[in-house]
């Protein structure tokens, strides 16, 4: 009998493992595809290094750093180009710099003087309880220009979401603490050390041959416990415990296991919505996802300066929505990692799509490669479009869970479900948070809550048998 069967080998499955491996519990993860990290997937093409999914970690969140150490894999990140931190919008059809600082902010042209005005009105108004969609709180705290030129583009680069539906409180939980204790969140920021802390020393990291050396790592010390190509994955429900089945190779395997950890996307878990009780079945499967469809170009270092006029010295740029785009952004990759290309070459990675395009994935791929290309070219000012060598593209179908309205509601009762005993649990990137940093520490809470039910119902049993 296994104490715990994961389902999924993404960074949350993984994290997971590797949890219950130092805590010396037996698993095995089911993963249906031969390869481990979901999302993260690093390619070597040609001379580049590309990232289909993940880019950077932005700061390396305790949890994250600690199975870095523990994997001994530190020696392997790579710290950001710092010029990267300098960000841009596409707004009236040019790049303008993000202001990262209060003096830039008084500056800065992306506000007008009446929205520059309203930041400091924004210290008198009123706090609100309710949950509220992005759009009602930034625009009733903060006026429409912040909505439109800071967090649209800003959410188009976190969850190519809808500010319409994203909820304020699950996406920003900590400005809504703000204002939940000083009123104002302006105010908050300058006497909040929490938050002010939880904001100093941004800085980008991934690793020097990209971000799968996290996942191959785990993979490496997990390997006998993880089973590749598993297809067909069948749970029944026995007493009190769990039969699982599945096919490797069209070969059946089954296993026993005491308890079951979900960490796939909650579309997936549609299959195994007999398992959950009816309202949360609905719940957890009807969460929206985005799609995102990542294209990479490599262009001549010569031919950018020239069109453009500047150096690509910053991360990269977010498109506003009155850009009418259907580009989200594109990160200036190998401005942030020069190893990424060639010291003759700029390698730009694009994404296209999100909640406000999800026809992109009706499109071919060449379609939404050429469409891509155009934009990038028309929005970093290249003149030929064919000087844009499309060196990789990937759609992803269902890239990113959105945190719509209702969302903090499903997640309490996600958490409710994993306390009810019922030896079901719970991981991934729709839980608190999207980041590899955030899913790391889904995964963190969920096997310490494994290893509890364990503990109470499982240990108890065995010790009163023997
Ligand atoms: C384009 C893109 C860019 C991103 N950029 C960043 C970034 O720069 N920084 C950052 O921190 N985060 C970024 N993210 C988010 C981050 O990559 C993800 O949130 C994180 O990798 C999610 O991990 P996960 O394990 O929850 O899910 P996944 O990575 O989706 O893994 C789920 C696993 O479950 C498996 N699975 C699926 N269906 C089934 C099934 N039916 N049965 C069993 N298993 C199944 C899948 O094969 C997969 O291996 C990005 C995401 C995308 C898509």
């Amino acid at each position: 009998m296994k104490d715990v069967i994961i389902i999924g080998a993404g960074i949350a499955g993984l994290s997971a493992g590797f949890e219950l491996y130092k805590n010396n519990i037996d698993f095995q993860i089911l993963e249906p595809e031969n390869r481990v990290g979901g999302n993260i997937e690093t390619l070597k093409i040609g001379d580049y290094l590309i990232e289909s999914g993940p880019n950077t970690f932005s700061s390396l969140s305790k949890e994250t750093m600690e199975l870095i150490k523990e994997l001994d894999i530190e020696d392997l990140l790579q710290e950001a180009n710092p010029k990267a931190k300098k960000r841009y919008v596409y707004q009236n059809s040019q790049l303008m710099p993000v202001p990262s600082s209060l003096k830039e902010l008084i500056k800065t042209d992306i506000l007008s003087k009446d929205a520059k005005m309203m930041l400091l009105e924004e210290l008198f108004i009123k706090k609100e309880e309710k949950e509220e969609t992005v759009q009602d709180f930034v625009e009733r705290r903060f006026g429409r220009e912040v909505l439109k030129n800071f967090i649209q583009p800003y959410l188009n680069g976190m969850f190519a979401g809808d500010v319409q539906k994203l909820s304020a409180n699950a996406v920003f939980p900590k400005l809504k603490e703000l204002e939940a204790k000083y009123r104002s969140i302006v105010c908050g920021m300058f006497l909040s050390s929490k938050f002010r802390s939880s904001f100093k020393e941004l800085t980008l990291y991934s690793f020097i041959d990209g971000m799968e050396t996290l996942s191959n790592a785990i993979y490496h010390k997990l390997k006998n416990k993880i089973t590749l190509g598993a297809k067909d994955i069948e749970i029944s429900r026995a007493k009190d415990f769990f039969i699982v089945n599945f096919k490797v190779n069209n070969k059946t395997i089954n296993y026993t296991t005491n308890s079951i950890l979900f960490a796939m996307p909650t579309y997936a878990m549609s299959e195994f919505a007999y398992l959950l009780p009816k309202n949360y079945a609905s719940e957890i499967t009807q969460i929206e996802y985005s799609p995102i469809a990542t294209v990479v170009h490599a262009i001549d270092k010569s031919t950018v300066e020239a069109c453009h006029g500047m150096p690509l010295d910053g991360f990269g740029f977010l498109c506003t929505k009155e850009a009418h785009r259907k580009l989200l952004g594109t990160i200036w990759t190998s401005s942030i990692f020069p190893n990424r290309a060639p010291s003759d070459k700029i390698l730009l990675t694009s994404y296209i799509g999100g909640a406000l395009n999800k026809k992109i994935t009706d499109q071919s791929e060449e379609e939404i490669a050429s469409l891509t290309a155009k934009e990038v070219a028309e929005t970093m000012q290249i003149s030929d479009v064919n000087s844009l060598e499309t060196v990789y593209i990937k759609v992803h179908k269902n890239a990113i869970p959105q945190y719509n309205l209702g969302h903090i509601e499903k997640v309490k009762h996600i958490e409710e479900l994993m306390d009810k005993n019922y030896g079901l649990f719970f991981t991934g990137n729709y839980l608190s948070g999207i980041s590899i940093n955030d899913t790391v520490k889904a995964s963190r809470k969920a096997t310490e809550k494994i290893i509890l039910y364990l503990n109470k119902f499982v240990r108890k049993q065995e010790t009163l048998v023997t």
